[in-house]
């Protein structure tokens, strides 16, 4: 089964606006997809709903062949990052997660913290304190957080938030590399150019709709 099916996706929140209206796509193997739009399009909505934070109020998400949203067990394969989470400043970044990964009550693997960090492109910096920290390093730090448990499937809300275009273009080659090897990235932004730097499909929106899907070349670049 793909990583990650949406098919009629609804939202509308108990003030009574609709934030996302039938929204469909599927996130194939391998795929590093960019969920593209303009601030209010409705790409958090869909990421809550995804990681299970938020009920629907129609539709059906699918991950691996498994239901997803709340009520459902959370699945162990989809690893997220919705903002950057507050680190213990006096902890290097190793120990925060570490700590991280203990507090989820799952048994730590060096292995997996070690790929993660590898991936993240953290360099000698994860023996340092966390309060020492760029913006892009904590931004890195995040990152290899949702990939600890190394997941088929890796949701990022809006991962280059804060960071100028040289760490935006360095996120490229963490994503790229996460997916090499069958993981799938599912990824959020407003910029297009990021998008097209760092993806390989986009789907597109806007109020709350999906106007375009397809490779990046033929949404973005042929577009
Ligand atoms: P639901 O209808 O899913 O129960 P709620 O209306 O209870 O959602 O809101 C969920 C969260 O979103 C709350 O923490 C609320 O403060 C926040 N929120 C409310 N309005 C907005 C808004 N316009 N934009 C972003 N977040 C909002
Ligand atoms: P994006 O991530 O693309 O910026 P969001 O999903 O955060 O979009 O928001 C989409 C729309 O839904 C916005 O107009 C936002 O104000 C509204 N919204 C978000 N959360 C809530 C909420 N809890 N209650 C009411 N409106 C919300």
């Amino acid at each position: 089964a793909p990583p990650l099916v949406i098919e009629g996706l609804a939202k509308t929140y108990k003030n009574g606006f609709t934030a996302v209206r039938d929204v469909s796509f599927t996130v194939e193997r391998g795929m590093v997809l960019g969920l593209l739009g303009p601030n209010g399009a409705g790409k958090t909505t869909v990421l809550r709903m995804l990681m299970g934070l938020i009920r629907p109020t129609a539709g059906r998400i699918t991950a691996f062949g498994a239901p997803v949203g709340p009520g459902a067990p959370v699945l162990a394969d989809i690893g997220a990052f919705v903002e950057g989470p507050g680190f213990l400043p006096h902890l290097s970044g190793t120990e925060n997660l570490r700590l991280y990964w203990a507090a989820t009550g799952r048994p730590a693997d060096e292995a997996h913290l070690e790929e993660a960090l590898e991936i993240a492109g953290l360099g000698d910096s994860i023996h340092r304190r966390v309060g020492t920290y760029s913006q892009g390093m904590r931004q890195r730090l995040a990152i290899a957080q949702a990939m600890l448990g190394l997941p088929d499937l890796l949701v990022l809300d809006e991962p280059t938030n804060g960071l100028d275009p040289p760490q935006i273009h360095a996120m490229r080659d963490v994503l790229r590399r996460y997916a090499a090897g069958g993981r799938t990235v599912l990824v959020s932004s407003h910029l297009l150019a990021e998008v097209e730097q760092t993806c390989t499909h986009v789907v597109v929106m806007h109020h709350g709709v999906v106007v375009a899907t397809g490779s990046v070349e033929d949404v973005i670049a042929g577009g």
